[in-house]
């Protein structure tokens, strides 16, 4: 069940794995991850598309397994969503993600930093108590504008009413709110326009082949237009050539992501990307 993927990572797929056994050793070595210090963020540009300068990095989660190797989010967090460990894994990715931030804001590096939240963490009613006392403890602040929280749509779809809710209280704390994969799911702009959203990602799907298929190019240039004209950032991820980056950049896309770009790196080669990059 485990294979080389292009970056050259091993990664464990339980879902091709006949052995339960297996699966459910998967789910008891997902419990001791943590207290074994197994996961790792790696993080990911995303550049403004007219200066080429970093605005902000996407911070991506990996577990790096002592017999598996590198495993992806893919093969894990939807298992950790199902069976409740999502809880302390997004508290992990929270801490470290806003003491990086913190470290970088030391050294002059102002980067915002995008984390993903799954459904059950952005329903936790603590969520923004959490954040907020990550923000502000450990001696050091960190403006909460540095802060940006990645949902799906389909998230908000589950119970409108809250996720309204609770993106106000993050807008409240200064926190700002990006909408995911945004084109893969079931909600509209006309309905996201109600909601105090700040960034519209489109899905990497449409980002992928837009300089091929004139239907993907239709519909980015689409989205663009209309995330601008409700007064959204927008944000292109998986831009993995040089055509597409130019494309994006006529039809006035803010921000770009992905491999063409840079890989999400680990945090040192990050710092090394920052310094020698010629974006
Ligand atoms: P996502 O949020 O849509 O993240 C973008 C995914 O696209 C990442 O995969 C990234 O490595 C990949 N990607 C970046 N640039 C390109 C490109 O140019 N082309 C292509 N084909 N792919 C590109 P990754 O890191 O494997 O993450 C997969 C998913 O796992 C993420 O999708 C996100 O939903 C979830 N995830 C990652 N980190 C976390 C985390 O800390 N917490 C939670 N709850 N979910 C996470
Ligand atoms: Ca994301
Ligand atoms: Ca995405
Ligand atoms: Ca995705």
């Amino acid at each position: 069940a485990a294979k080389h993927t292009d970056a050259g990572f091993l990664f464990y797929d339980p879902k091709t794995d006949p052995h339960t056994q297996q699966r459910l050793q998967l789910s008891s070595d997902l419990r001791h991850a943590l207290e074994r210090n197994e996961f790792v963020l790696y993080y990911q540009p995303q550049i403004n598309i007219h200066s080429g300068r970093i605005i902000a990095v996407e911070a991506l989660i990996r577990w790096n397994h002592p017999e598996h190797g590198m495993i992806f989010p893919d093969q894990f967090i939807p298992f950790a969503e199902s069976t409740g460990l999502i809880g302390p894994i997004t508290e992990w990715v929270l801490r470290t993600a806003i003491a990086q931030c913190k470290t970088w804001q030391m050294t002059g590096m102002e980067m915002r930093i995008a984390i993903n939240v799954t459904a059950r963490s952005f329903q936790d009613p603590l969520l923004v108590d959490k954040l907020e006392s990550l923000l502000y403890g450990g001696g050091n602040r960190l403006p909460p504008e540095r802060i940006e929280i990645e949902i799906t749509e389909n998230i908000l779809m589950v119970d409108i009413e809250h996720g309204a809710k609770a993106i106000r209280r993050l807008r409240d704390l200064g926190v700002s709110v990006a909408i995911d994969d945004f084109g893969t799911g079931y909600s509209s702009l006309a309905y996201l326009k109600k909601l105090p959203i700040h960034t519209l990602k489109i899905d990497k799907s449409f980002v992928m082949n837009m300089t091929e298929d004139d239907n993907d190019a239709v519909i980015v240039r689409s989205t663009i237009d209309l995330a601008h004209n409700l007064g959204y950032l927008v944000v292109a991820e998986g831009v993995e050539t040089r055509d597409a980056l130019d494309l994006l950049a006529v039809l006035g896309c803010d921000l770009a992501q992905g491999y063409h770009i840079s890989h999400p790196l680990p945090e040192d080669e990050l710092i090394l990307w920052v310094k020698n990059s010629a974006w």
